[in-house]
């Protein structure tokens, strides 16, 4: 692996299977032929924000929040572990801990890299994004704690058919749903 990622080099290389639902695939679990080199980088460069500003596994989340994309940080009680709002810059946060934190941060992180720019109102694409989002975070964590490596079955949402039907309920009539036979 080249030098550009030298942040996530230690981190293990990710697979799982895929189902198909109507006509999308599915990922059972994270997987790297989501995310690409571009996205790798962008990671990278992150991780050495987070080294030159010291922040560190106790870190307020405010602070890593406000260091690695710059959004304000609220207490949720909505129906989610966090959720990103890309339109007022705002993070969202309930439970979760560091997983949910970083897989938000990860939704900017996507929002910076274009993957926001496409065409996203359609439940398929929706767990798309969320399946990459949770990729990213994994890739995120590891990065940055190199010797507290948590295990991909620790980034386990939206893999799950249930996750399908939290997001169909979540946007409501928000988002077109093509995912509506499973
Ligand atoms: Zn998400």
């Amino acid at each position: 692996m080249s030098s550009f990622l030298k942040h996530i080099e230690h981190v293990k290389p990710v697979t799982s299977s895929y189902i198909k639902l109507n006509g999308h695939k599915f990922y059972l679990g994270i997987n790297d032929k989501i995310i690409n080199s571009k996205i790798k980088k962008f990671i990278n460069e992150k991780i050495k924000v987070f080294y030159n500003k010291k922040l560190h596994y106790n870190a307020p989340y405010i602070d890593i929040i406000g260091y690695l994309c710059d959004y304000n940080l609220i207490i949720t009680d909505k129906n989610c572990g966090g959720y990103c709002d890309i339109n007022n810059k705002i993070i969202g946060y309930k439970n979760g801990g560091l997983g949910t934190i970083f897989h938000e941060i990860s939704h900017t992180f996507q929002k910076e890299l274009g993957f926001f720019e496409k065409k996203q109102n359609i439940i398929s694409e929706d767990i798309f994004i969320e399946q990459q989002c949770e990729t990213m975070a994994y890739y995120l964590y590891n990065g940055i704690f190199k010797y507290k490596q948590i295990t991909c079955k620790n980034f386990n949402s939206y893999f799950e058919i249930e996750d399908i039907k939290f997001l169909i309920d979540w946007y409501g009539d928000e988002k077109e749903n093509d995912m509506i036979n499973i």
